[in-house]
């Protein structure tokens, strides 16, 4: 069993180092909200630390889960040269894909290793265990991250270098954005034109335009539930990430670009913490 620091035990990482300490591994965990780790021991088993620095002592392994650049860079400065020779860094964050590469290459001068991880299948994936990783780093590196990672994955693919782990989860978002717009849509038409709705989405879950929003997130959009989830924030991030990388590519994203500017409008409504599937809300406030 492996020793490992879990930085950033949000609504992600809470359960993604739940899972490593069943698992029987070492586990530290830390966050920057006062009293967090100190909840998370309480139940689970593993010790909680207050600065990441404190954190990465002796560890074998650090995961991180963090919001953005932003933080994901403010850790690095704690922690990089306390890395001891040899730790693998698997960060979960979606961040900019440059940003991976700066810290890769930070993380190599020390002679340990970082790969940008970050993860599809949301909280419910992260709760059960059962989430999709895709890395970018070294080949050695993944290889030994993939037996921690297993405790919570059920699919971890090294797509490449430092930062194809991001291009590649800014390619699931891109996918995505425009089919939850899709079902806030199609569930108001279907509400407005008074059919059974519960029963449509029955229908439609067994034909062609059943999708992973639809199966996890139209009954919530149904009964007006947000309080969970990808936050609109994070997903405005996400897009912001996603934009500012087609740009430099000259890659046209217009319903990306559009979902944005929706969840903008969500943002203004009060739902900054939603799950961003509150796109729904917005789709109805908006015929009163
Ligand atoms: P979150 O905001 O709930 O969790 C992030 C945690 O990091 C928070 O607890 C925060 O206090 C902590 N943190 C921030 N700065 C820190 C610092 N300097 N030191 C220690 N801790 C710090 O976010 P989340 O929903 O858990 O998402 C985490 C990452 O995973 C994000 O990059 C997000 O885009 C990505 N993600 C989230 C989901 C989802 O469904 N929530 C799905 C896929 C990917």
């Amino acid at each position: 069993m492996s020793k490992i620091a879990f930085i950033g035990i949000g609504r992600m990482g809470w359960h993604m180092a739940a899972h490593l300490a069943k698992a029987g591994h070492d586990v530290v965990v830390c966050d920057v909200v006062p009293g967090m780790a100190d909840k998370w021991v309480a139940e689970n088993s593993g010790a909680a630390v207050v600065s990441p620095t404190d954190a990465v002592q002796g560890r074998e392994y650090v995961i991180t889960s963090l919001p953005a650049d932003r933080e994901l860079f403010a850790v690095a400065d704690g922690i990089v040269n306390e890395l001891a020779k040899g730790t693998v860094w698997i960060d979960h964050s979606t961040t900019s894909a440059e940003g991976s590469r700066v810290i890769a290459a930070r993380v190599a001068d020390v002679g340990s290793g970082f790969l940008d991880a970050p993860v599809s299948g949301g909280v419910d994936g992260a709760r059960n265990g059962t989430l999709t990783v895709m890395a970018g780093g070294d080949e050695n590196a993944f290889a030994s991250a993939e037996t921690v990672m297993s405790a919570y994955a059920a699919r971890m693919t090294l797509m490449g270098e430092s930062g194809a782990g991001q291009i590649t989860k800014m390619t699931n978002q891109i996918c995505v954005v425009g089919v939850c717009q899709a079902l806030a849509e199609g569930l108001d038409f279907a509400e407005t034109a008074g059919l059974d709705v519960q029963k449509v989405i029955h229908v439609m879950l067994q034909g062609s335009s059943a999708s992973w929003q639809m199966a996890n997130r139209a009954e919530k959009m149904l009964a007006g539930e947000y309080n969970y989830g990808f936050s609109t924030t994070l997903m405005r991030k996400d897009i912001g990430l996603v934009l500012e990388e087609a740009a430099s590519m000259n890659v046209p994203l217009p319903v990306t670009s559009m979902v944005g500017q929706m969840l903008a409008e969500v943002t203004a409504m009060g739902g900054a913490q939603w799950d961003w599937c509150s796109l729904m809300e917005r789709q109805r406030r908006r015929k009163k």
